[in-house]
């Protein structure tokens, strides 16, 4: 066995010795949903303080407002009753660091992963690359706040959406845990007005 899959096998059984959920609902207790970047420094339980079974965290690489995280908010409030959402973006996004250009030529001439210094990023090896990387929508981000404001804007007006369910954007700083509102994002929400 792989070390990584012994460590979260025992992680697991340590997790699972002194088990207490077993009686919760399947929606989300406190109604709301987090859509947040797969980014392995945001621990959204932590930094939204959820527990199990209070809300629905919907992750991808940036947190983007992507037709799957779309689909995935609309089951979330039709189904399941979220009544609140908010899109979490934040600081040192690896998302900055490329653009679809960039990530579509790296894997046109290789699979292997790349790696990035002052000049950019390189792959590390030739061969065994794909042109599938030019028909994906990498939803790379050239501005944090205007990637905020532009999935808030996206999933706000998207038909499946119902007019009445905030959107509250922000940024999370990862040097100071601090969630940081996008102030464009606020009056647009449809929040507490
Ligand atoms: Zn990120």
């Amino acid at each position: 066995m792989s070390q990584i899959l012994d460590e979260v096998i025992d992680a697991n059984n340590k997790y699972a010795a002194d088990f207490d959920k077993a009686d919760l609902p399947m929606p989300p207790g406190r109604q709301f949903a987090i859509l947040t970047c797969m980014d392995a420094r945001l621990d959204p339980a932590k930094y939204a303080g959820l527990a199990e079974g209070d809300a629905h965290v919907i992750r991808n690489a940036g947190g983007r407002a992507s037709d799957d995280a779309i689909r995935s908010l609309v089951i979330s409030y039709k189904l399941l009753g979220t009544r609140e959402w908010f899109v979490i973006h934040h600081t040192d996004c690896g998302m900055e660091t490329f653009t679809s250009e960039i990530m579509s030529d790296l894997l046109s001439k290789s699979l292997k992963t790349a790696s990035v210094d002052a000049d950019g990023w390189h792959d590390c090896c030739a061969g065994g690359g794909s042109a599938e990387g030019q028909h994906i929508a990498w939803l790379t981000i050239s501005n944090l706040e205007q990637s905020v404001r532009d999935d808030v804007e996206r999933i706000k007006s998207h038909p499946l959406v119902p007019a009445d369910i905030p959107v509250y954007g922000y940024i999370y700083d990862v040097k100071s845990g601090k969630l940081i509102e996008v102030p464009e994002t606020a009056k647009k929400s449809g929040c507490c007005n």
